[in-house]
């Protein structure tokens, strides 16, 4: 039997397995290149004024339903506190602050994603929950950035959030003067958010997994209560309505509550 042909065809088959684990990874990764690369930015600002900045990396807050909130790095000084959610898109960035959705242009092709500034207010949140009342006056700022390879749509002027490139980091924190945390709150608080981080690489799997869990069996939740009728937002009744653009599912419970859903 001619076997010459079999190990340009294994070949082949394990090419293809090859590409298709690496695309499985890639956003993964590239997610993890664009913390890399802030983390490097604020390890620079630490070395270059030693004692101001404390920063910590990949820290996971409980929430009250068991699950967790992941934050990509929170800086604390005695300005405040700085937390930050990195973005590594590429192409054309267009968003404001009000609306639920930014959009992503790579040539022709657009992709819609959750508004960071939203998604980091809800970190800021949960961070403001867990720190409790004792530091309901410590100020929490928030900062959103994007790899020098988006394009930011400039000229848009955010109130609540820097939206900013990792090199703007300094400059943005060098805004805030007013000292707010004394020594000894800032050394109390630095030990506080030091048990937020991850040591142990096994938990710290368990742990993004529950992560992960934890979001997909509240989508599956949503989508339950859309299918019964029922509103995943307040539990009223949802109502089959007619827009401009189309059918969707509303809110019985409008203008209360503004939950809708498409109807496809
Ligand atoms: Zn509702």
């Amino acid at each position: 039997m001619n076997l010459s042909f079999f190990y340009p065809l294994l070949f082949l088959f394990l090419f293809a397995l090859l590409i298709k684990w690496i695309k499985s990874k890639e956003s993964k990764w590239i997610g993890s290149i664009g913390e890399y690369r802030v983390r490097k930015e604020i390890e620079k600002l630490e070395k270059l004024s030693p004692g101001m900045y404390k920063a910590f990396h990949d820290l996971y807050i409980p929430k009250m339903d068991n699950s967790s909130s992941q934050i990509d790095h929170i800086i604390l000084s005695e300005q405040g506190l700085f937390v930050i959610e990195t973005k590594n898109y590429n192409g054309w960035i267009f968003g404001d602050e009000s609306s639920k959705y930014w959009t992503q242009v790579i040539y022709k092709r657009k992709e819609k994603f959750l508004n960071p500034i939203w998604q980091n207010k809800g970190h800021i949140k949960a961070l403001k929950r867990w720190l409790g009342e004792e530091f309901s006056n410590t100020p929490i700022y928030s900062i959103v950035v994007f790899m020098p390879r988006a394009k930011l749509k400039s000229g848009i002027h955010f109130t609540q959030s820097h939206v900013i490139y990792p090199k703007q980091l300094k400059q943005v924190l060098e805004q805030y003067r007013t000292k707010v945390i004394d020594h000894e709150t800032k050394q109390y608080l630095a030990e506080k958010l030091k048990t937020l981080l991850v040591k142990d690489k096994q938990k710290e799997r368990e742990i993004k997994k529950k992560h992960i869990q934890s979001i997909q069996n509240k989508q599956k939740c949503i989508k339950e209560h859309i299918q019964q009728n029922r509103c995943p937002k307040c539990g009223s009744s949802l109502i089959l309505k007619k827009g401009k653009y189309g059918s969707f599912k509303g809110c019985s419970n409008y203008p209360e509550c503004r939950f809708t859903e498409k109807v496809s």
